[in-house]
Formats: structure tokens, C-alpha cells, sequence
């Protein structure tokens, strides 16, 4: 069995990293036009924000094709899956995901006590979709698809995730966390937002976090049918989280496609600058469509980890059946060489 765990982090001040490549961020966010739109929001700080959280929902509600009332506000993603979590899970029941997966859901229903079926992830590092179907009985309150999925970068085939969960949502929710689907070619066809639009049992999380380059901002929104919104937030309000400076910037961030498709270039090479250079080495990469790459290493864990981190770059280190992989999120491309020339040090 595929066992991922989080090794301890080695304690730092990650404020004293030269390059902070550890949680999946943007190096380049937030956009100018962001930062401008955040200022100017300052003044509003005496009111609360719902005319400007009505006016973001308006926004994304036409992007994904649905109407207001599909759309719930987060401060992050993580506040949608914990609350979907929460709500789900209050009696129990099971969680069907992949393993490894990112595991913030599946943490929450669990200490909501429910349990987790982990189904490991194929040779191709794609949902097993055959054997996640035979996992959900009567007991499953939910099955957590994260695609792209994290730690792997790895994808799930569109064609295929939508006949699963078409077939699969008549059985349980689908929850479908898509944070890294902006940084591929043409998102709108990977997504599984067209199921919500069929009405069918299907929830759709998404995050100013990663290609908006907004990660300390805390913006999120989950797309699901009116049902499903309703019953979540009959229980737990997503709005009232959410501060006026982060709304608008996040209405001035959906304005700023040029600032997207080139934090999406750049990405690009950055990822592919260091697939090659570490497996020139020798080293076997997963192949990644999201802003981070993993890969197995062959030092210990926690050395590794440490002497990266005193050489001042912040990585991850898991444990996947039970050996050491290093995760390394893109930076630019400076602090890509970086991680290149300290790797190289590292494990010499
Ligand atoms: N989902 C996935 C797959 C992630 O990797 C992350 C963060 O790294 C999140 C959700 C949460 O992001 P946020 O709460 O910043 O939206």
C-alpha cells in the first residue's frame, strides 16, 4: 500500500529562505493591478463586504456558465473542503480518495469521525476510477478527486473523470478539487464544472491561491448545484470569512487575463527547466501539469530536508511507500537554478 505521510518539517523562519519553495505558491502574484485594487479597497475597511462578495459570485457565476446561486465564497479552498467536510461528515460514514492525495478533506472527516478508503493512484499516477467505483458503498458520504493531484502534479483524463463521476454522483457526492487546473493548456475542458452545469451531484473547488498568485489573500469558491450550496451553507456561512481588500482584489485579479497566461508561461518553463536538469541526473520525475514537481531521493529524509533548508531553500519532503520524496514548488527561474546547484550539492 501507497502510505503518504509528511515528514516533520524542519522548524525554520521561512522568512529567511532565499527561496521559498514548499507550499505550492506564486512567485510572481499578487498582479500590479491586484496590489492597486487592494490599496484603493483599504478605506472600505468599516463595511462588511457582501455588495463586493455579491459582485465576485456575479463574475465567476458567468466564467462557469451557472447561475449566482451555484457559487459559495471561501477565505481559500481549504475553509470549502473543511466546511464540505464538516457538513458531511457530522454522522460519520467513509471518504473515498486517491492516496497519495492532499489530505486537508480527508483530515476533517476524519476528526469529524468519519473514515478514509484510500484507493492508491495507478502506475501512471492517475485516479484508479475502477477501483474508487468499487470502494463507495452505502457508507460513503463523499469521494475526493484533487485534479491535478497534489503531492503528484499528476493528471486524471478528462474523458474518463466525467464518466466516473456521472455514473459515481448517483451513489455520493463527488467533490472535485481542481486548485492547479489553471496552470494547463485550455482548463475549461479538464474542469468538471459541466457536470454541475447537468445538474448532476458534483462539487467543484477552485482558489485565488495558486495562478492568481493570492495565497496570503485567502480567496476560494466552490461550484455545486443550488441543492448542495444550500446545504452547506444552511450550516456554515462562506461570506462572512472574506475581507473587502482580498474581494476586490480577487475582481480585480479575474480582470487580468494577461497577467494569468504569463504566469502560466513562465511556469511552464520553469517546470520544464528543472525536469530536465534533475533527470539528467538520473533522478525519476513524475510528469507534472500543476507548479510543482516530486520526485523519490536517496538520502534520508529529514538530512536532506535539513541541509536544504540551511543552504536556504524551503522544499517538502514526503514519505510514499515508505521511501523519501522531495516536492519542490516553482519559483522563478533564478530560484530554480538555485534549487538546481544546492540539490546538486546536497546529495553529492
Ligand atoms: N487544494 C489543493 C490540492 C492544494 O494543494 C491546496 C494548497 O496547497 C489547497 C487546496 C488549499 O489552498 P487554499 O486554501 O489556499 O485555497
Amino acid at each position: 500500500s501507497v502510505l503518504l505521510e509528511e515528514l516533520p518539517k524542519f522548524v525554520v523562519d521561512e522568512a529567511k529562505l532565499v527561496a521559498r519553495l514548499s507550499a505550492n505558491e506564486n512567485p510572481y502574484g499578487p498582479a500590479p493591478k491586484v496590489v492597486h485594487a487592494i490599496t484603493n479597497a483599504v478605506i472600505s475597511g468599516n463595511r462588511y463586504g457582501h455588495g463586493d462578495a455579491a459582485t465576485l459570485i456575479d463574475m465567476i457565476a458567468e466564467k462557469e456558465g451557472v447561475t449566482p446561486d451555484h457559487i459559495m465564497l471561501g477565505p481559500g479552498s481549504t475553509d470549502l473542503l473543511e466546511k464540505t467536510a464538516i457538513v458531511r461528515f457530522k454522522e460519520g460514514g467513509n471518504v473515498v480518495s486517491a492516496d497519495p492525495a492532499y489530505m486537508s478533506l480527508i483530515n476533517t472527516a476524519q476528526s469529524m469521525g468519519g473514515s478514509w478508503k484510500p484507493v492508491p493512484l495507478m502506475k501512471d499516477f492517475s485516479h484508479d476510477l475502477d477501483k474508487m467505483t468499487e470502494a463507495v458503498d452505502k457508507e460513503t458520504k463523499l469521494v475526493y478527486i484533487c485534479n491535478p493531484n497534489n503531492p503528484t502534479g499528476s493528471i486524471t483524463d478528462a474523458g474518463k473523470l466525467k464518466k466516473f463521476c456521472d455514473k459515481v454522483s448517483v451513489k455520493a457526492p463527488i467533490f472535485v478539487d481542481e486548485a492547479y487546473l489553471e496552470f494547463m493548456d485550455n482548463p475549461a475542458s479538464q474542469s468538471m464544472v459541466s457536470l454541475v452545469r447537468e445538474g448532476k451531484d458534483v462539487m467543484v473547488a477552485r482558489t485565488f491561491s495558486k495562478i492568481h498568485g493570492m495565497a496570503g489573500l485567502r480567496i476560494g469558491y466552490l461550484v455545486a448545484t443550488p441543492e448542495r450550496i444550500k446545504n452547506i451553507s444552511s450550516m456554515v456561512r462562506g461570506t462572512m470569512g472574506l475581507c473587502v481588500t482580498s474581494l476586490q482584489g480577487a475582481i480585480a485579479s479575474m480582470k487580468d487575463e494577461a497577467f494569468l497566461t504569463d504566469c502560466k508561461h513562465k511556469n511552464q518553463e520553469c517546470r520544464a527547466y528543472t525536469m530536465s536538469s534533475i533527470s539528467a541526473l538520473g533522478y525519476e520525475i513524475i510528469p507534472s501539469v500543476a507548479n510543482f514537481l516530486i520526485f523519490p531521493i536517496r538520502m534520508d529524509g529529514q538530512e536532506f530536508l535539513k541541509e536544504m533548508y540551511d543552504s536556504g531553500v524551503g522544499i517538502r519532503v514526503f514519505n510514499i511507500g515508505d521511501k523519501p520524496w522531495c516536492r519542490v514548488s516553482m519559483g522563478t527561474m533564478d530560484e530554480m537554478k538555485l534549487f538546481v546547484s544546492t540539490f546538486k550539492k546536497v546529495t553529492a
